[in-house]
């Protein structure tokens, strides 16, 4: 690598959607770190979100660009001795398309699938979704964003008309009154988002946590909410009830900015307090004391994350929580409102532009005539080209070796992270033909035709959109080691070979200018968005529609619009340049005046209590909850081979109560085995009392006989498709016989 020829460069971690900035420089000495890697990590300070802190994970980043940890040469599979085997970038690409191409021809278009991932910049998601879309002709394009927050997403499009991760800059969580915090555990999932709860204490604030486990972050708490995984939406159902029955709700907000409080009203009243108690096992006098905290304070948030979320009623069970904050006047007003806190790097902007099987760039509908004709201009092509949507994310994988043959994957790696993981990787290995590209050898890759060996975070530059909706500029800080080509330089190489020969250009900032237009007047408006504002602001908020914007973005925003205005004082103009005087100063809060939805009312929806798809029952006693660990990220794939990740979470772990221990007679770090119906991981006990007695907890980042995803229940939310991760029914095993 070229460590001599880079100076500190400010960039931003390649982990989850906090995106803390960073700056990278060469390490002292010899021009290599301690651990062999040719970067260090600097603090940056002066960026705002994460003020120059970084968890572990950020710091240690620069270890994945070492070549030991990663591939630097493309690999195609000897189908006489069945290995994968070096190969030069010509035949692994001729290969590729080849595949893709000849299944194209056999089976017809859409059998052949595009999966990608919500670590994608939004320049690669755009390219992805164009190249699934304009070359390959195939409806069937989705990523695993799907399964991190599209239930909120979809809540949110229902209530507000927009879907934007947080509708506020996160600093505005440190100065509202009280924050109800639903199936998050910031304190290992973000760890420097959590100072925000820190601050809102300090600042005299109420921090409510909703946690079937007591964790780091329900420690915080100044009440802990711990229901029965599954039943958040009762629980919020109840709060709402409560709020009515007390008189705390806000009738003039409800009167004047909202719609369809009625059916809502009489769902919610038809949950009693002691019917939800015995629903979540939350006692009516917490219940109680919930409403209290959230309805005193003089604002109040509603942030989820993938508790609530990742159910098979994920969609409602979000909707409940938005309805908890309509009804009580506390959305769409400052430091007041719902938010969701996105998951991967870029799960908001990988959503946004065009990988998501149902969308167009911009956020725009692909079923909507006005959208493909707008975004067909900008391809090229005529609308009546573009496929219609495809299959969700669970239901693609699912149809691998049916009706979708061949694959090409880009950023994922659902062997690990999939619901019913060991079925996903049964359905894998049934493909007629699968590429991937990716930067280490993950369990995917390990199946496929064809491995494409491509660059990451440091070494390619690109723009992602953190949780609150801010985009920002990760730049390049090193050149790829020899062997190693750009995504974006992988998707050219394969439309070329498919008979494109122009319209994939490697150059991002060529890509962003092409996605701004495609952006342009859709729901996610990036148009007047570029590079160099980007680096002059330290990111944009969306929508920021190119030229006369400033009017438009000061209506709906209040105090922090200004703010944002006085940041582009000075700055370049958004077509490439300085923003001048008209520029649209960006976003910060939305929904200040109006909401999205046509008559601009955000709407209630109403929506009852369900039981989860899977309950437990006398062969599948005990609730088993999925989730993550502070020293791993995702599927493991990247942290796994950083030595000192590693070793502060070696493998997986199956937490559970000392009372459930003590019946099922399980000691403390005993191997254990979990079955359900789909399957049986092995695991050593963690016993715990932070968490409920009837649950166990398995982390999901790794593979193997420990894979907490061999276990989970794909049953699928109707709206958003997300898999019922959060949920199923287990029984605990001990390995020398039934327990
Ligand atoms: Fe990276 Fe997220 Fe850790 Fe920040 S909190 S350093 S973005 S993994």
């Amino acid at each position: 690598m070229d460590a001599a020829s880079v100076a500190t460069v400010e960039t931003h971690c390649p982990y989850c959607a906090l995106q803390c900035g960073m700056g990278l420089r060469p390490a002292a000495g010899t021009g290599e770190g301690a651990s062999g890697s040719v970067l260090e990590v600097v603090e940056r300070t002066a960026f705002p979100v994460n003020r120059g802190a970084l968890c572990g994970k950020g710091r240690t980043a620069p270890e994945l660009l070492a070549p030991g940890a990663r591939l630097t040469t493309p690999l195609v599979r000897d189908h006489t001795t069945g290995e994968l085997v070096p190969a030069g970038w010509a035949t692994a690409l001729d290969r590729v398309a080849e595949g893709l191409r000849r299944t194209g021809a056999r089976y017809g278009r859409d059998a052949v699938g595009v999966f990608g991932g919500g670590g994608l910049t939004n320049e690669k998601a755009y390219a992805l979704g164009k190249f699934a879309r304009v070359v390959l002709g195939t409806s069937q394009i989705d990523y695993n964003g799907r399964f991190c927050m599209s239930s909120a997403a979809a809540a949110q499009h229902r209530a507000f008309g927009l879907d934007r991760g947080l509708p506020f800059p996160l600093a505005d969580v440190a100065r509202t009154g009280c924050v109800l915090l639903v199936g998050s555990n910031l304190a290992e999932t973000m760890p420097p988002a959590l100072r925000y709860l820190t601050e809102l204490k300090e600042n005299g604030g109420r921090l409510i946590v909703v946690d079937p486990r007591r964790t780091r972050t329900a420690e915080q708490a100044d009440l802990h909410l711990a229901p029965r995984p599954g039943t958040d939406l009762a629980l919020a159902l109840g709060l709402l009830h409560l709020v009515v029955a007390e008189g705390r709700t806000d009738e003039e907000f409800i009167a004047a900015r909202t719609s369809g409080w009625p059916a809502a009203r009489a769902a919610a009243m038809a949950h009693w307090p002691e019917q939800v108690e015995r629903i979540t096992g939350i006692p009516v006098p917490q219940l109680r004391e919930a409403v209290r905290l959230f309805c005193d304070a003089p604002a109040s948030m509603v942030l989820t994350a993938r508790g609530p979320e990742q159910q098979a009623k994920g969609t409602d069970t979000v909707g409940a929580w938005i309805n908890l904050c309509l009804a009580t006047g506390r959305a769409g007003r400052p430091l007041s409102g719902y938010g969701a806190l996105t998951g991967q790097g870029n799960g908001q902007g990988g959503r946004e532009h065009g990988q998501k099987a149902d969308q167009l760039p911009g956020y725009r509908r692909l079923d909507d005539p006005a959208a493909r004709r707008h975004v067909a201009a900008v391809w090229g092509v005529e609308p009546e080209t573009l496929p219609g949507p495809g299959r969700s994310a669970y239901e693609l994988l699912d149809a691998l070796g049916g009706e979708v043959r061949a694959l090409l994957l880009m950023g994922s790696n659902p062997v690990v992270s999939a619901p019913r993981a060991a079925h996903v990787e049964e359905r894998i290995r049934a493909l007629d033909f699968l590429a991937v590209a990716d930067v280490v050898r993950s369990e995917t890759a390990e199946l496929a035709d064809v491995v494409l060996p491509v660059a990451q975070w440091a070494e390619e530059t690109g723009t992602t959109t953190n949780l609150e909706g801010r985009v920002l500029l990760r730049r390049r800080a090193v050149a790829p080691p020899p062997g190693v080509r750009t995504d974006l330089e992988v998707l050219g190489g394969l439309a070329r070979r498919l008979g494109h020969a122009k319209g994939f250009p490697a150059d991002p900032e060529q890509v962003f200018e092409e996605l701004r237009r495609a952006s342009a007047g859709g729901p996610a408006d990036y148009s007047g968005i570029s590079y160099a504002r980007i680096a002059a602001e330290d990111g944009v908020f969306w929508p920021c529609p190119a030229g006369s914007g400033a009017s438009e973005a000061a209506q709906g925003a209040s105090g922090a619009v200004a703010g944002a205005s006085e940041a582009v004082a000075g700055a370049q103009t958004a077509s490439g340049g300085p923003a001048g005087p008209g520029a649209h100063p960006g976003t910060p809060r939305l929904f200040l005046d109006r909401f999205a939805t046509p008559d601009g009312r955000a709407r209630f929806v109403p929506v009852t209590h369900r039981p989860a798809d899977e309950e437990t029952d006398a062969g599948y006693p005990v609730v088993l909850t999925t989730g993550r660990v502070l020293a791993q990220y995702q599927s493991g794939a990247q942290t796994r081979r950083v030595a000192a990740l590693n070793a502060a979470a070696p493998g997986p772990f199956v937490e559970l109560h000392p009372r459930l221990a003590d019946r099922l007679g399980i000691a403390d770090g005993e191997p254990v085995a979990v079955v359900s119906r789909r399957g049986r991981a092995v695991a050593p006990a963690r016993v715990s009392a932070a968490i409920r007695p009837d649950t166990v907890f398995m982390p999901f980042h790794w593979p193997g006989e420990g894979r907490a995803n061999t276990l989970t229940n794909p049953a699928l939310d109707p709206v958003s498709g997300m898999p019922e991760f959060k949920v199923c029914a287990v029984r605990i095993e001990r390995l020398d016989g039934p327990a």
